[in-house]
């Protein structure tokens, strides 16, 4: 979600259970059978350290199980990145920036003393240019999408279980299956189509997404939050959160480390091999909790079986990408954002720079970029670095050449699979999952790309883990 602050006026516990790595002891749920002298021995081994993960790993610990985190990053926190400017020590969140301001999160970030307040965005100027050309997109200005919302809003009452995970009705309404471009021309919606592009970042073609996964990213309570005002922390340090959880989570967390292998299926524990700095480890845990995304090269050495292999095998996905210029020479107070004069909508064709804003912190901009398909960063650097010189020859705006003070890709981004898959029963099968082969599953492909929604559908989901 990237939101200027015209837009949005506009729209008006405790680690009970938790056993030291290395140690031979295990919980007392954890069962007795043989095991080696550094086996890890736990309740549930959470595989990725996101959003999903960091919540469950520590609402479990809170619940009495015991856990391990296998996060590859040396960090948790997944599409939460924050950039600290060496130069002037200021921050900025060039990943997750909101939440939705509701009891779940506001515990949760009080949990850690982490203050948090209504989020205003920057403030400053917008400028519309086509960035193909450079040119300035002289005399657009986005339609107000007022009165559109209100018709959204009714069209999202009528699907009320899309704030709930993928717990879809049989058959699942034709209406969700629509293009998202076919959905709006029915509904007379084309005013709101900026906005929800705008949220949708990372949703690659949003016109030809199913309209399912669009209404699931702008969902009722996105619609609630828009007028109420969405949540930010305080110290602008979103990662904050995350660095307190490593600490409190402390051994029961292996960063940098991968899932060599998994073996779900013999004995009182699903065996999980993994490379961690320290070495290879056995984990050996009653439960797995995958929150990473289920792409089959990313499951690469777990013991799927033939529906888990062919689900997984059905998804695919689009591409995020984040940086930060240096010097680009936009102005400190400039945001330039991507629009096509001659396109739908006046969206911008993708691959393409979604926007470059204002940090707060001078010299310094966000870049924003997305594709369908992923592309290498290399690519994605230079398009960007093409794409600021176009504004210069173009006249626009008197840019340089800019240094990349950082860039990360956030790919895969959204999972989605074809509406005919969704028509076929998908979902009901990716559901029935939960609880299979000893396996949960929580996160983005889940749910939707958004921290405070994956919290709430994590939450009630981990009564079954314990449970089981
Ligand atoms: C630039 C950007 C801005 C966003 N802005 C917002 C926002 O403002 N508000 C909002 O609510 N949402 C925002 N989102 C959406 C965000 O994706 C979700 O909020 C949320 O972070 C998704 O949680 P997750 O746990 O599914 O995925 P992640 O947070 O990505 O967690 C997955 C974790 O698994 C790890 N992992 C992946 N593969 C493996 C593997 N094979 N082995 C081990 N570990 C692995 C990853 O490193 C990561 O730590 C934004 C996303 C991006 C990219």
């Amino acid at each position: 979600m990237n939101l200027s602050r015209k837009d949005l006026l506009r729209l008006i516990g405790t680690g009970a259970g938790a056993v030291a790595l290395g140690s031979a002891a295990a919980s007392p749920a954890a069962g007795s059978e043989p095991r080696g002298a550094g086996d890890i021995v736990r309740d549930v081994a959470v595989i990725g350290g996101g959003a999903a993960g960091t919540y469950a790993a520590v609402r479990l610990r809170e619940l009495g199980q015991s856990v391990v985190v296998v996060e590859h990053n040396g960090r948790l926190g997944g599409h939460t990145q924050t950039y600290t400017d060496p130069a002037t020590g200021g921050s900025v969140d060039i990943g997750v920036v909101v939440w939705h301001d509701q009891p779940l999160v506001r515990q949760w970030f009080e949990r850690f003393d982490i203050p948090l307040q209504k989020a205003s965005f920057g403030g400053g100027e917008t400028l519309y240019a086509d960035y193909r050309t450079g040119r300035e997109a002289a005399g657009y200005t986005p339609p107000n999408p007022g009165a559109a919302l209100a018709l959204y809003g009714e069209q999202l009452a009528r699907f009320p279980y899309l704030e709930h995970g993928f717990d879809l009705p049989d058959p699942v309404p034709a209406d969700l299956l629509l293009p998202f471009g076919e959905f709006v021309r029915r509904y007379g919606l084309d005013a709101v189509v900026p906005t929800v592009f705008q949220f949708g970042q990372g949703l690659g073609d949003l016109l030809r997404q199913p309209t399912l996964y669009v209404m699931k990213n702008f969902g009722s309570d996105i619609l609630r939050n828009l007028q109420t005002g969405f949540l930010t922390t305080s110290r602008r340090d979103n990662s904050e959160l995350y660095e307190k959880a490593r600490t409190e989570l402390g051994d029961d967390v292996l960063l940098n480390s991968r899932v060599l292998s998994t073996d779900r299926d013999g004995g009182r524990h699903a065996v999980v091999r993994v490379d961690t700095p320290a070495g290879r480890r056995t984990i050996r845990a009653r439960k797995i909790l995958v929150t990473i995304p289920p792409l089959l090269d990313n499951l690469d050495g777990f013991d799927l079986d033939g529906l888990e292999r062919n689900l997984f095998g059905q998804f695919r996905n689009s591409a995020y990408y984040t940086g930060v210029l240096r010097d680009s020479g936009i102005p400190d107070n400039l945001s330039v954002r991507n629009v096509g004069l001659d396109t739908p909508h006046n969206l911008p064709e993708l691959p393409g720079v979604y926007v470059i804003s204002p940090t707060g912190i001078p010299g310094l901009h966000n870049v924003k970029f997305g594709s369908p398909v992923a592309l290498s960063d290399r690519a994605v650097q230079a398009e960007i670095r093409a794409s600021v010189r176009r504004l210069r020859d173009a006249g626009t705006v008197p840019t340089t050449n800019p240094g990349f003070a950082t860039f990360a890709s956030h790919t895969p981004f959204e999972l989605t699979v074809p509406a005919a898959a969704v028509r076929a029963g998908f979902y009901r099968r990716l559901g029935a999952l939960q609880g299979r082969n000893r396996t949960f599953y929580s996160g983005a492909a889940f749910h939707t790309h958004d921290s405070s929604l994956i919290w709430q559908f994590t939450e009630t989901l981990l009564p079954r883990v314990v449970a089981s």
